[in-house]
């Protein structure tokens, strides 16, 4: 235990409430705690702590959840959890649009919180190691992707793909893992000017699942996250 390198996690939070229980929660599971308590002391405090992990809820004063992530996606990659209150879904998207690896809504129990930043802090290492390389190939469970050479493999069998769907499929396996809000899918595959119709993304996903489901009619690769969009599940 004591050989190991302790990682930070920032809590940006302005409920006191919240405050002790996450401190003393997430000390107990090992972590650094560092507390800001509004947006503005979030982006003082990120350059001083260099966090590994950062929570942060949407409701702040100051400068909002949504602003602080957007600022410290300009320089950082580090995992970011948004979190917020109950029916607030609008700002939950907009916080994974602007970056947001992850987002938990309150009342969540402790144990579920530390669940979620494990599972960050593992995805971001992952990430790191793929990056090293300089294929952008990737590889989740038993299918590939490999954009250089425009090829999927799926169990094994080299699967056809047309553009669209073998782009939408190249942006969901490279942020496996991560939910992708319709309008970012829509707008990483079909362009920021595209004003068709929203059901050619349900479409595409629907032939996609076709193709690289074992059983179609109940995905486990591609998931439907209600209200949301959809998400690449890493095996
Ligand atoms: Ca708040």
């Amino acid at each position: 235990m004591s050989g190991q390198v302790q990682q930070t996690v920032l809590v940006v939070e302005d409920e006191e409430a919240f405050i002790d229980a996450l401190v003393v929660g997430l000390q107990r599971e090992g972590f650094g705690v560092e507390v800001a308590r509004d947006g503005a002391e979030a982006l003082s405090n990120f350059d001083k702590v260099d966090p590994d992990i950062v929570l942060l809820d949407v409701m702040l004063p100051k400068v909002s959840g949504t602003d602080v992530c957007r600022e410290i996606r300009k320089k950082s990659q580090v995992p970011i959890i948004m979190v917020s209150a109950k029916g607030t879904e609008i700002d939950t998207v907009v916080g994974l649009e602007v970056g947001a690896d992850d987002y938990i809504v309150k009342p969540y129990r402790i144990r579920e919180l530390v669940a979620r930043v494990r599972a960050a802090l593992r995805r971001s290492t992952v990430g790191a190691d793929g990056e090293l390389g300089s294929s952008s190939g990737v590889t989740v469970g038993d299918i590939s992707i490999d954009p250089d050479q425009h090829i999927v493999t799926v169990r094994g069998k080299l699967t056809k793909l047309p553009l669209k769907e073998f782009e939408l499929l190249y942006v969901l396996m490279a942020n496996a893992g991560r939910v992708m809000t319709r309008d970012t899918l829509i707008d990483r595959v079909w362009g920021s000017d595209y004003y068709g119709d929203t059901k050619t993304l349900d479409v595409h996903i629907k032939r996609l699942r076709s193709k690289v489901e074992v059983d179609p009619g109940s995905p486990v690769a591609i998931l439907t996250i209600r209200g949301l969009g959809y998400k690449f599940e890493r095996a």
